[in-house]
């Protein structure tokens, strides 16, 4: 931490400030220029706030110089992290990742139908939510358990993997049989006690970025799932509110590039969510791929007219076809592969 003291500050407010850093366990570096005194404290604490440095009396302002996130820094596996499931997908490897399907899981021919669409495109996971987190309480909320019974049986026969949304912990247990990964949506990603929770499985997650949520805040609610021991994360960028009301989000994709620089973890994209309208999607899978994703999470239903949530983001499985073949071509541009 530095700390930069005003240029009338005090020797007693200067030493003030040192005894509270000392206090906290730092080393204090002092220099006094001309006008102004730094502080600089080396050390690592434990816990400290550097909001409480910059209010204290004589200081022009503080800053935190490492990072406040241990587990999910880049520093802590600098290589990066991969992770392996059942059947042999990696994801944080060189092969760019595709997961599709449905928002949710309405019917046994709608999901199996989006299997397949799926399964032909090149696609490696299935996703659909079972478990619904919608707006409106008289929204279609989810077929539940059922729900991903289906999907597991699906996944089974098209070969794919499952991944789908848990929203509280009492879901965990009887999710666990039929999930490959769990996603954690939007709206929970600051449930610290569902994180909590994940941290203590041993079962592979996918943390969404929260509507408002900055970088930092992602990082370290992903550090509540590392804490716990499960360091098979992913995160996901899927759009945040702005004031822009063109898209249902602002896709932010300038998130990709910052996440893969600051985190081991691998980074993916859901544009479904981040622009909201079928026809911006492609663009936008186009794009995080350019930008640095690890993979994409993208809805695509056989039938999106009839769709029971999200049919305007939906892609039909024509569209999810040709955007596949589309980003085969462009991974190698940034040393990657589609398969
Ligand atoms: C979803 O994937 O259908 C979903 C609800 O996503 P998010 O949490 O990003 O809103
Ligand atoms: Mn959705």
């Amino acid at each position: 931490m530095i700390v930069a003291m005003q240029d009338a500050a005090t020797e007693e407010q200067i030493q003030g400030v040192i005894e509270r850093m000392v206090e906290l366990g730092f080393n204090v570096h002092r220099t006094t220029g001309a006008a102004q005194t730094i502080l600089a404290g080396v050390g690592k604490p434990d816990h400290f706030d550097v909001a409480e440095f910059k209010v204290l009396e004589g200081v022009h302002d503080a800053y935190r110089i490492s990072s406040p996130y241990k587990l999910a820094g880049r520093s802590f596996r600098p290589e990066g992290t991969k992770i392996t499931f059942p059947n042999g997908v990696v994801v944080g490897g060189e092969e760019v990742i595709v997961m599709a399907g449905p928002c949710s899981v309405e019917s046994r021919g709608q999901i199996l139908e989006s299997a397949q669409a799926v399964a032909k495109a090149g696609g490696k996971f299935l996703r659909g939510g079972a478990f619904k987190p919608r707006s409106s309480p008289y929204s279609f909320q989810g077929m539940g358990i059922e729900g991903l019974k289906l999907m597991r049986e699906v996944a089974d026969e098209t070969g794919l993997l499952v991944i789908t949304e848990v929203m509280e912990i009492s879901q965990i247990e009887p999710m666990l049989p039929y999930v490959d990964c769990f996603q954690i949506g939007a709206r929970n990603m600051q449930n610290f006690n569902l994180l909590r929770e994940l941290g203590h499985i041993r079962k592979p997650c996918l943390m969404k970025r929260g509507i408002a949520a900055t970088i930092e805040e992602v990082l370290l609610s992903a550090e509540y799932i590392l804490s716990g021991g499960n360091y098979d994360l992913m995160l996901c960028e899927r759009g945040i509110r702005t004031y822009e009301t063109a898209t249902r989000n602002t896709m932010d994709i300038s998130a990709i590039p910052v996440l893969k620089k600051l985190t081991h973890l691998p980074v993916l994209a859901d544009p479904s969510h981040g622009v909201g309208i079928r026809e911006f999607v492609p663009a936008m899978a186009l794009a995080s791929v350019a930008a640095g994703a690890d993979g994409l999470l993208m809805e695509m239903h056989p039938n999106p007219e009839k769709a029971m949530s999200d049919g305007a983001q939906s892609m039909y499985p024509e569209q999810l076809e040709h955007l596949v073949a589309q980003l085969k071509q462009l991974a190698p541009v940034v040393g990657r592969s589609v398969k």
